[in-house]
């Protein structure tokens, strides 16, 4: 008689790359997207007395976040004395643009680098791109450097290493974008670029649909959006920020208690079956079980909906009958659903739906009382979507990049 081997492991098909890179600080640290606290701390470090330290973290905070000043010395308001001590230890460095690209409909992209762990070794680059649109603008942010998951559809998931971000790089981003946007007291909009004409902010929402998955790095996205949320800083309500998983039931209700954002859940699939072939998150965190943590949502509601998000993949979820089930799945739930054009990728094995199948799957949603905006496709002459940026310019040679960015500037 043979015996048979039976190995018990992981759910099958569900890979978590969990060899995380740690985040090793430079000895001069930035100070940026530090929370009050840390801030106060840091400065205890180089002898600011602690009944000082309130007043002098409001100081800070005001040049930090709504002056937007990059050296030390331009904090008039600070005595010399302080601004010689901070200067010596710390910086106000943000993360460094190695390219940014910007298409004709406006939308920017800026490839980011951020320090590696081993010293000599590549440094890290995400992505971060801006999206105007009429009256408002939106700042899609990343989390991680890879992903820890693996979506099947998605170019980030391929992607190997794996670093968390921490606050002051997710942070940074924003502050990256509205350095290249002009978007500071005093300064303006470089030429030609689109951005809200209404007098307000540049940057008036937040994605957090970048690379990554924000809810593997809570903590630090977490303190970033405290810190964006700030009102005496960069003030970007909870209201216009959204978080986007692809699951992590777990810390589906931590962050509703504690960033309070608005939420946003990967979907992709009505089937666990096809689920998690998609998001192979879901053999650990199943859909009835998912969407029994978005109920629970703390401040869920009709005003304050839960959106969906469905990538359209021609001939695998985008049939009526996938329509009719995504609907009654839902049913119950304040929810809005957000239907995505498959952005295809050079390896990839999925098409993106035809238009028409788009527009039927739309118009079902709708009328069963959904609002189901189809987001539109923005820079696609640069490679908007996710993890493409970095993909393509990193096989390009910087003179070819400049060609890139010239295409999509004159087209
Ligand atoms: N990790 C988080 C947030 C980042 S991905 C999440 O998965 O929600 C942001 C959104 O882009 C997700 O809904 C994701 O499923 C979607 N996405 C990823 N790759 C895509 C592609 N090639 N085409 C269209 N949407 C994609
Ligand atoms: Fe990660 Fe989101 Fe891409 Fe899935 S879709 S691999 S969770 S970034």
């Amino acid at each position: 008689m043979t015996t048979v081997l039976q190995t018990i492991s992981a759910p099958r098909g569900f890979v978590e790359k969990t060899a995380l890179e740690s985040y090793v600080p430079p000895a001069k640290p930035s100070l940026m997207g530090l929370s009050r606290d840390k801030l106060a701390d840091a400065l205890g470090t180089i002898g600011v007395p602690e009944k000082q330290r309130k007043m002098r973290v409001q100081q800070l905070w005001n040049w930090l976040y709504v002056r937007g000043v990059t050296r030390f010395d331009a904090m008039t308001s600070v005595s010399k004395e302080l601004r010689e001590a901070l200067e010596a230890h710390f910086t106000l460095e943000r993360p460094e643009v190695v390219a940014e690209q910007v298409s004709v409909d406006g939308t920017r992209k800026w490839l980011l680098r951020l320090p590696g762990e081993h010293a000599g070794e590549r440094p890290h680059e995400v992505e971060c791109v801006y999206i105007p649109d009429s009256g408002r603008a939106t700042l899609c942010v990343s989390s991680q450097v890879g992903c820890t998951l693996t979506c099947s559809f998605c170019h980030t998931g391929t992607q190997r290493l794996v670093r968390n971000l921490t606050p002051g790089e997710i942070v940074g981003q924003v502050m990256v974008a509205r350095d290249r946007l002009g978007d500071w007291p005093g300064g303006s909009a470089p030429e030609g670029a689109i951005v809200p004409t209404d007098g307000g902010r540049f940057v008036t929402n937040i994605v957090m649909m970048g690379m990554g998955e924000p809810l593997y790095n809570f903590e630090a996205v977490r303190d970033a959006l405290l810190v964006v949320q700030d009102g005496d800083g960069l003030g970007i309500s909870k209201r216009r920020i959204t978080l986007s998983t692809s699951g992590v039931v777990p810390y589906i209700a931590r962050a509703g208690a504690e960033i309070g954002t608005m939420l946003a859940i990967s979907l992709h699939a009505v089937r666990d079956e096809l689920r998690n072939e998609l998001v192979p998150l879901n053999r650990k965190y199943p859909i009835a079980t998912l969407l029994d943590a978005c109920r629970n949502y703390p401040g869920v509601s009709n005003a304050r909906r839960i959106t969906f998000e469905y990538v359209m993949l021609k001939g695998v979820n985008d049939s009526m009958a996938d329509a009719k089930a995504l609907v009654k799945l839902l049913k119950g739930i304040p929810a809005k659903i957000n239907l995505i054009p498959f952005n295809p990728w050079p390896g990839s094995s999925y098409e993106c739906s035809d238009w028409e199948q788009i527009e039927k799957f739309s118009e079902y949603v709708f009328n069963a009382g959904y609002s189901s905006p189809v987001r539109t496709p923005r820079g696609r002459d640069i490679l908007a979507a996710c993890g493409q940026l970095k993909s393509a310019t990193e096989k390009l040679s910087a003179r070819q990049r400049m060609a890139l960015r010239a295409m999509a500037m004159t087209d």
